[in-house]
């Protein structure tokens, strides 16, 4: 493992070539990339108890317990299709991209048919993200939002490229310095905990094609709440469930018959691609996913549906 992606202890900066590398250790200075924090911190107070009463309120709604509508995590929650111990998952979900970092990027183009690039394209838009903010892609693997986001911050912004797995991240990594992206950082995070982040840190998280990875998706949404700054957004771009039943089912016949076999193919794996269909059929559907925000502490929650609802763009402010 390099010294760069390692996971840092919460006083060791993110990358040890910038000591300037502000995430890790204090909150970010707040207000001058947004220019609006005094009204925001005016706001803030105002709403909170009704934020409060809000959540509470949401919570009671979508009555979301761990582990049970939301297939979020229990005693035992799901491998794609397989039901396993909660603390197997991580390790299973490991496996698979280790397994698939090398061949990840030119996968996603086979099996998407280059669309993934659309559907990021369409969440960057949505991001409104601004030169000077600081921004969070969480699960961002090889890193095709963060080099994007890279270039919109600008070299007073700051980009953080996290995920759980190092040979993912290395990927990423190599890619975003190659393309001489020097306002990012690198960090090993579980989106569970996004522990080496302080509160309040950016005006942006990104988490695409990531959150059904994650065993206890409620925590994450937690913690995601927890690192976003008042007035920030989050985006969650995912596979989610098409609105148009004969599409589903022409969809499914695609996913368990031709990704897998691709997976065999190109990477010499098909099992890690069996996952990637189940897992997304295991998924929360479009409402399921925005109530979820909405008990995490997240307002304004809404979707977009692309390509008939294969997949969802989430959005959701901490106000
Ligand atoms: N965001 C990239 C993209 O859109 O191309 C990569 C998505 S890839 C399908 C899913 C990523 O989620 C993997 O890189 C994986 O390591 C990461 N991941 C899985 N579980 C995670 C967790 N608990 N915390 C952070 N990252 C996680």
């Amino acid at each position: 493992m390099s010294q760069e992606n390692q996971k840092p202890s919460p006083t060791a900066p993110a990358n040890p070539q910038d000591n300037a590398s502000p995430f890790l250790t204090e909150p970010l200075p707040q207000g001058t990339a947004q220019g609006q924090q005094q009204s925001l911190q005016a706001q803030t107070a105002q709403q909170s108890t009704a934020q409060n009463t809000q959540h509470a309120q949401n919570i009671a709604k979508y009555n979301l317990p761990r582990g049970a509508q939301t297939n979020n995590v229990g005693e035992t929650t799901h491998f794609g299709y397989k039901t396993v111990n909660s603390e197997e998952k991580a390790q299973k979900v490991a496996e698979v991209f280790h397994s698939v970092a090398a061949k990840y990027d030119v996968m996603n183009d086979l099996m998407s048919f280059g669309i993934h690039r659309l559907w990021k394209r369409f969440a960057i838009n949505m991001s409104g993200v601004r030169r000077g903010q600081q921004v969070l892609d969480i699960a961002g693997g090889t890193g095709d939002l963060a080099k994007v986001f890279s270039r919109e911050v600008g070299p007073q912004g700051r980009v953080v490229l996290s995920d759980i797995n190092e040979s993912m991240l290395n990927v990423g990594r190599d890619r975003l310095l190659n393309a001489g992206c020097s306002n990012v950082d690198f960090v090993l995070a579980n989106a569970e905990t996004l522990e080496p982040f302080a509160d309040n840190s950016f005006d942006l998280l990104t988490i695409s094609f990531g959150l059904r990875n994650v065993t206890d998706k409620d925590a994450a949404l937690e913690a995601m709440y927890r690192v976003l700054k008042p007035g920030g957004r989050l985006l969650i771009l995912e596979f989610s469930k098409p609105i148009f039943e004969p599409f589903a089912k022409l969809y499914d016949l695609y996913s368990f018959t031709a990704l897998p076999l691709m997976g065999k193919i190109v990477a010499n794996d098909a099992e890690s691609y069996k996952y990637l269909a189940e897992s997304i059929r295991m998924h929360p559907d479009q409402n399921t996913l925005k109530g979820m925000m909405e008990s995490a502490g997240f307002q304004n929650c809404d979707y977009h549906n692309l390509t008939g609802g294969i997949v969802a763009v989430h959005r959701g402010f901490k106000l």
